[in-house]
């Protein structure tokens, strides 16, 4: 299967998921997660009319960038984003998803500033309150929003989540559906119920996000193939 291919596949998928929760699949944003596939992947499935594609690691994207990679579609910053990439990251891409500390939202602020520009972000949480995940804590997390209300240069656009990998398919639909209680708690009470992205779903439960509220899904194996990260490639 081409990647052209196997976005239509996730797109029909998508589609059936959001007639279910009485949506249409065209207002589900497709954010291809393209870490470890290379520039002509990216072009690939840029022609195929993904609607963002997103990376997790700061030398890679800046990578390619240079070979051209995302040109046509909007750029989005998903992996963990350390405190000393942030102004390799900030007026580079178009939403940076994982904005998980008020530490880092300040850092974020501060180079957009510089920038004079206002930095889109989503608030991460971490909603397995896991160890070694970065993101905010579900109690922290309207804080954060309060917080980032206040900041000039960052605009709030919405949540994102990534439950534990090991959990079951129950554990996950459970994970969804408290991402959305907290997602809508600050939509409501903060954002008057405007227009906000609950960015929730990969590879193995996208359609489960998108019954569950996601408003936007970040695929990557099912688009570009299994990552190889023993040569540092993908075989699609
Ligand atoms: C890699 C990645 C994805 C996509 O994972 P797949 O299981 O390959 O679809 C989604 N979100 C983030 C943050 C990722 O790092």
């Amino acid at each position: 299967m081409s990647i052209a291919e196997n976005i239509a596949l996730v797109r029909e998928n998508i589609a059936a998921a959001a007639r279910e929760s009485g949506r249409n699949g065209r207002d589900i944003t497709l954010v291809g997660a393209s870490k470890m596939n290379d520039a002509d992947a990216c072009r690939e499935a840029v022609a195929a009319g993904i609607d963002a594609l997103g990376e997790n690691r700061v030398q890679e994207m800046r990578q390619k960038l240079s070979e051209h990679a995302y040109d046509g579609a909007p750029l989005h910053f998903i992996g963990h984003l350390q405190r000393n990439k942030v102004r390799q990251v900030v007026g580079t891409v178009d939403l940076i998803q994982s904005a998980g500390s008020e530490a880092l939202l300040l850092d974020i602020d501060k180079a957009a500033a510089a920038l004079n520009i206002v930095q889109p972000v989503l608030l991460e949480v971490n909603i397995g309150m896991e160890a070694a995940k970065s993101g905010f804590t579900p109690s922290e997390l309207f804080a954060a929003a309060e917080k980032a209300l206040t900041l000039p240069h960052v605009s709030v656009c919405g949540v994102m989540a990534i439950p534990p990998f090991d959990a079951s398919r129950d554990e996950t639909l459970r994970y969804f559906a408290e991402t959305r209680s907290l997602y809508v708690d600050i939509r409501e009470k903060l954002f008057h119920n405007g227009p906000m992205e609950l960015s929730m779903g990969m590879s193995g439960d996208y359609a489960d996000a998108v019954r569950a509220g996601a408003t936007m899904v970040r695929v990557g194996t099912a688009i570009f193939g299994a990552r190889h990260y023993d040569t540092g490639g993908a075989i699609t």
